[in-house]
């Protein structure tokens, strides 16, 4: 599928920097800065999934919003379709808006319990400006509740009347409905069961091979991503500390900090499950990253070196991995 759509990257991001400052006492000084996403590459090309992968508090979900311009970065560059989006003028952002798309883990809190359905998936729609007639509007909001498998016979109702599964579709079908190219999803099947996160990474799946879409799909849960994504990008206290193609990652993890998380997805075979030590403890604070590797306090691999050095990322066939372990 890949195969029809141009190599170069629909999104580039190049050393994004997203500080929060830590303000204290009356006159709320600023007293230093949580360095949520502190120098970050990604690059996804089009028609492809790129999944960003970590634990909670990493700053995965910062990196989403930042791209989106929903929070205001202090430094690098988010390239879309060639346009850099950080330096556009509000005017000019809004018409890009519509090419990026987001779904939410929560869809209850994502989207307006007092509108129904219809009012819902059409509010891009009349928005952007994209349909001739009110008539025209509905055809398009059917169209699109049929793509996600819901019946359009219930447009009419509120997102309290469906289930967790049905109303991540409706959040889907927001989404689908302006016709976007790139949708971050942030922990969009984190909620549901195993077996509807299942139905949903399906319904995504088929879509991105019917319109050709390009997904950001941000997620603590590894596990989730193996069938879905191209490459995965693994985060760890707002830096990327490894990237590679997917099988790879799965398969011979080159970072400790991976090998961790690959160790901790369970496996139905016995045989097969991992005896790698899995990652340990709680993240530092990203207010305080430890001196040297920042996965040092954690790390089973770690050497006196770690303690003092910071480590760059070392290249590999199919992308990089900032460990010294990968020093040639
Ligand atoms: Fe572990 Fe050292 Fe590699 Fe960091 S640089 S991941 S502490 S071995």
């Amino acid at each position: 599928m890949t195969d029809t759509y141009p190599s170069k990257p629909l999104l580039k991001v190049n050393g994004l920097k997203t500080l929060f400052p830590i303000r204290k006492g009356v006159f709320q000084r600023v007293v230093g800065y949580v360095r949520a996403v502190d120098g970050i590459d990604l690059s996804i090309d089009a028609g492809q999934t790129l999944a960003l992968v970590g634990e909670s508090g990493c700053g995965k979900t910062t990196v989403g919003r930042s791209i989106l311009r929903l929070l205001q970065p202090q430094a690098g560059e988010v390239w879309f379709d060639s346009q850099q989006l950080l330096s556009l003028p509000a005017t000019r952002l809004r018409p890009i808006r519509r090419h990026i798309q987001m779904v939410f883990q929560d869809p209850m809190t994502s989207l307006n319990p007092r509108m129904r359905v219809r009012d819902i998936v059409a509010e891009g729609i009349r928005s952007f400006n994209l349909a001739s007639s009110r008539s025209d509007c509905v055809g398009r909001v059917t169209r699109v509740l049929e793509r996600v498998q819901l019946d359009p016979r219930q447009m009419l109702r509120y997102p309290h009347e469906f289930s967790g599964g049905q109303r991540q579709r409706i959040g889907i079908a927001r989404a689908l409905a302006v016709e976007p190219k790139l949708i971050v999803c942030d922990e969009a099947v984190s909620a549901l069961d195993v077996s509807i996160q299942a139905q949903i990474l399906n319904l995504l799946k088929d879509l991105q091979n019917e319109f050709g879409l390009t997904y950001l799909f941000i997620t603590h849960d590894l596990s989730v991503v193996r069938y879905l994504a191209d490459r995965v990008s693994v985060m760890y206290l707002g830096q990327i500390v490894e990237h590679g193609e997917t099988e790879r990652l799965f398969t011979a993890p080159a970072h400790p900090y991976t090998k961790g998380l690959v160790a901790a997805i369970p496996s139905v075979d016995p045989d097969k499950r991992s005896v790698t030590v899995q990652v340990l403890g709680d993240v530092p604070s990203s207010s305080n990253p430890p001196r040297g590797c920042r996965f040092h306090t954690r790390c089973p691999e770690v050497m006196e070196r770690c303690r003092r050095e910071a480590p760059g990322l070392y290249p590999l066939p199919d992308g990089a991995c900032r460990c010294f372990l990968l020093e040639a």
